[in-house]
């Protein structure tokens, strides 16, 4: 075979991927770095699941989307959302055709892995307030420690109303933290396992030291952080019993590297599927042709569970309700559905390429990552969508010239995770995963390329875009 020949025919028989940069223009990098401005300032906004559905809705809400009431009559362009209990938000932009011929879903959760204060949280040890926590979601407990965190969340009283907790969100607040060993004392805890390094009842949150009362009495530090908590928030001990406090990352969202490619900051899992799959909804430029829907679920880091969960039938309902505006039977809407399962995969790190099959692994700046499926041990938990749903996708992102890629999450016996996806198609609902890739997953620190955030947002607005 000749040099030219052999050139031809490997050019029209091997894979076409490119790294993004070779395939978007200058126009596109500016807008690119627009949106991203404007991501970065919806993280730092939104440290906790109830921050960003509020967030969520000031956006929703200067784009003209109104809250849905049971029995509004819904027609073309309308545009409604319902908030579920504070912490989940669901977001409807009525299409052309009626819901009977399906509605196009993206989803993606808006809670992250953090630490809960646990419902009994201070004491004091050592002349030192601490506060308890129990982690939420997967952690690597290691990584929590002697790093700057701010407490997010609410007190609900008795009395019906709520408090809103915010210590440490501004530059010249105080922060709090969670103390290591010097490494003089730590020969021990370093032969340990990196799991069994920093027990889950270690991290306790240093919260004060500075004693009120004279010599004589006990408990005095503990009492002095009660006496500020009271007179900042009115609230007492027994307040914390129904609270929701978070202990999140202080850091702000920042540009990574000389070149600025890449962001690094808490809680892109899955905030960076979030915000892409509500900024395009908010984005459309026109009513689209079939009802496009935009879930931000809570409770997906411990399983999708509880009533603001993806499993929970709140979703269900809220559908059922658009369908009924309608008179349209919900099931025959949901058969009728696509949904993009929107959550971050594993970016390929050459750190740790042990445990990534480059081959079949996400990369950075390689644009939005399919995952035909996820789970672990066999597929355990997948939705696995089948190969004509890939098809659809890939034939609509290739039409919007949208950069994207197709991966796993790490090598078959490495491990594994699962997303929303299979709850969706548990629903009778068309579901395929696609998201961003994510350096350092479930880190207080996380890393994304801009690219790939942009490159997501533009396949989010394909999909609701879309006209079958
Ligand atoms: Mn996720
Ligand atoms: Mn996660």
């Amino acid at each position: 075979m000749e040099t030219t020949e052999f050139k031809e025919l490997k050019k029209k028989l091997s894979s076409t991927k490119k790294n993004g940069f070779d395939r978007i223009d200058e126009t596109e990098l500016t807008e690119l770095e627009n949106y991203c401005e404007g991501y970065k300032d919806f993280l730092n906004t939104g440290k906790t699941e109830r921050l960003c559905a509020a967030e969520a809705i000031r956006m929703a809400e200067a784009q003209g989307y109104q809250a849905f009431t049971r029995g509004m009559k819904l027609h073309a362009g309308d545009k409604v959302y319902h908030c579920n209990r504070g912490k989940s938000v669901l977001l409807a932009h009525i299409g052309e055709k009626s819901l009977a011929a399906g509605a196009q879903i993206s989803a993606a959760h808006i809670d992250s892995p953090r630490l809960d204060l646990k419902p009994n949280p201070l004491y004091e040890d050592a002349e030192m307030a601490y506060l308890k926590t129990h982690y939420y979601g997967g952690i690597r407990k290691y990584q929590w420690v002697t790093i700057p965190l701010e407490l997010r969340g609410v007190v609900a009283l008795k009395d019906g109303s709520m408090v809103t907790v915010s210590i440490g969100a501004e530059e010249n607040e105080p922060k709090l933290v969670i103390t290591d060993l010097l490494p003089h004392l730590g020969a021990e805890q370093s032969k340990k396992a990196l799991g069994e390094a920093i027990p889950g009842e270690n991290l306790n949150l240093l919260l004060g030291s500075r004693p009120i009362g004279t010599e004589e009495d006990s408990g005095r530090v503990k009492l002095a952080v009660l006496k500020l908590l009271n007179e900042k928030y009115g609230i007492t001990e027994d307040d914390f019993t129904s609270a929701e406090l978070e202990a999140v990352p202080a850091a702000k969202a920042c540009d990574i590297g000389l070149d600025r490619s890449m962001i690094g900051a808490y809680g892109h899992d899955d905030r960076v599927c979030a915000y892409a799959a509500l900024k395009a909804l908010l984005d459309l430029e026109r009513t689209p042709v079939k009802t496009a829907v935009c879930v931000l679920a809570d409770k997906e880091e411990i399983g999708s569970v509880g009533v603001t969960g993806m499993q929970s039938s709140a979703f269900d309902t809220f559908m059922e309700d658009l369908c009924e505006a309608q008179g349209v039977a919900v099931r025959e809407c949901l058969e009728h559905s696509f949904c993009l399962s929107a959550d971050v995969t594993a970016a390929y790190d050459p750190n740790f390429a042990e445990v990534y099959e480059k081959r079949n692994a996400a990369l950075v700046n390689y644009g939005i990552g399919l995952c035909k499926y996820t789970g672990a041990r066999g597929k355990s938990g997948a939705s696995d969508a089948d190969a004509e749903t890939v098809a659809y996708i890939r034939k609509l992102f290739d039409e919007e010239e949208v950069v994207w890629q197709i991966a796993e999450l790490g090598k078959v016996d490495a491990g594994g995770g699962g997303t929303v996806a299979a709850y969706m198609a548990n629903r009778n609902i068309t579901t395929l995963d696609a998201g961003v890739p994510v350096l350092s997953m479930h880190a207080p620190f996380e890393i994304v390329a801009k690219l790939d955030c942009y490159e997501t947002y533009k396949g989010m607005k394909a999909v609701y875009q879309s006209k079958n």
